[in-house]
């Protein structure tokens, strides 16, 4: 099935996302994966559930057809991700430059996953971009860049690792999905869902779901491994960002700040404050939550954005703080201080009084 979305803005290209590959695209990759290829797969910069969960589930299932497979990670992950199977190979960009620069300029074919744009790869921009290999697109984002060969991007899908269930089933191949893949594409289902709850979460996916756990994921351990092995310290920053919270009820906005210092107080480390954002979320009668986070090093303001129902974030953060994602969930950056970046958000909400209040 094939469909066009135009998008409401006049300076976005229109593009078709599709919900399937179709089979000319399908046979023309079964060709090309018949015989022994170099594939690298990469996902976006500071990697998350979904983009560790699909790029590991993938690399399994390639190793299988006899083919020389590297993830290569823009940067760091959370530990709370370093458990999945093959984790382990990941290759990091920003500290293996030179072998993760080689396998890219050498490779047959990128695989990329879970993003849009090559920007959102941070430092490994230009590598891709200049890169001969066949590009193989899989993603989940609003807009994406037409850069890929072959692209399976459809906005209504859950995760990325939902697709990548969809794209080993459009190889007539879910019978080659082992444990390990199971494991990997339940990850990232389970963290991009908020554990099965948010919108795109469908019948289709719990159904994946079912098979993913009858393939051999643990989904008991898998959640475990994921949510219960916090440390004291990020509970106690995760006070911090409570207590920081504000909520502005006649706009149905509630927001969160963390300092750079707070980070500090509370021995900060990547992922600490991922799902942050969900607890403004889930106050009574709030549909839009932010929290702004600052990074000193990086010398920026990082938004992350979350809404309910139509509002858009994706929108909001494209307008307003050079960013994107999904509609109910989004990321942007600003170079202002926080104070600015709050006091410029709380100037631009009061336009959107009528959108947050027709909820
Ligand atoms: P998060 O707030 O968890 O960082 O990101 C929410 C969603 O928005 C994710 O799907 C993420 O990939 C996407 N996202 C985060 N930051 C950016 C950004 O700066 N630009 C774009 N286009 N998407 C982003
Ligand atoms: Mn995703």
């Amino acid at each position: 099935m094939h469909f066009s979305l135009k998008t409401r803005h006049s300076n976005f290209k229109k593009i078709v996302y599709s919900s399937s590959m179709n089979k000319q695209d399908i046979s023309s990759i079964k060709q090309l994966l018949s015989t022994e290829k170099k594939i690298v797969i990469v996902p976006h910069k500071n990697p998350d559930g979904d983009a560790i969960g699909s790029t590991l589930g993938l690399y399994h299932y390639l190793l299988k057809g006899n083919h020389q497979v590297r993830v290569i990670v823009p940067n760091d992950y959370p530990s709370f991700l370093k458990w999945i199977p093959g984790e382990d190979t990941i290759l990091k960009h920003d500290t293996q430059t030179v072998k993760s620069n080689t396998l890219i300029e050498n490779a047959d074919i990128i695989f990329t996953l879970d993003f849009n744009a090559f920007h959102r790869t941070g430092n490994m921009e230009t590598v891709l971009a200049e890169s001969e290999a066949i590009k193989i697109m899989i993603d989940h984002h609003q807009s994406p860049d037409d850069y890929a060969k072959f692209m399976f991007s459809d906005v209504s899908m859950s995760s990325t690792c939902e697709m990548i269930y969809h794209f080993i089933d459009m190889l007539e191949d879910t019978k080659a999905i082992d444990a390990n893949i199971a494991t990997c594409l339940y990850v990232g289902i389970m963290t991009d869902t908020g554990s099965f709850r948010f919108a795109a979460t469908t019948s289709k996916t719990h159904e994946i779901v079912a098979k993913l756990i009858a393939k051999g994921a643990n989904n008991s351990e898998i959640h475990n491994n994921v949510y219960d092995t916090n440390s004291y310290q990020r509970l106690q920053l995760l006070g911090c960002a409570l207590r920081n919270l504000k909520v502005i009820p006649e706009l149905r906005t509630a927001y969160i700040s963390l300092s750079q210092e707070e980070l500090y107080t509370y021995d900060y480390k990547k992922g600490d404050t991922e799902g942050v954002v969900n607890y403004a979320l889930s106050l009574n009668n709030i549909i839009f939550a932010a929290i702004f986070i600052e990074d000193t090093k990086e010398g920026i303001i990082k938004i992350s954005l979350r809404s309910k129902g139509d509002f858009s974030v994706n929108e909001f953060s494209r307008a307003h703080f050079n960013g994107g994602g999904h509609t109910n969930a989004a990321g942007g950056k600003s170079d202002l201080s926080l104070k600015d970046t709050i006091e410029k958000f709380i100037s631009i909400l009061s336009s959107y009084n009528k959108a947050l209040n027709n909820e």
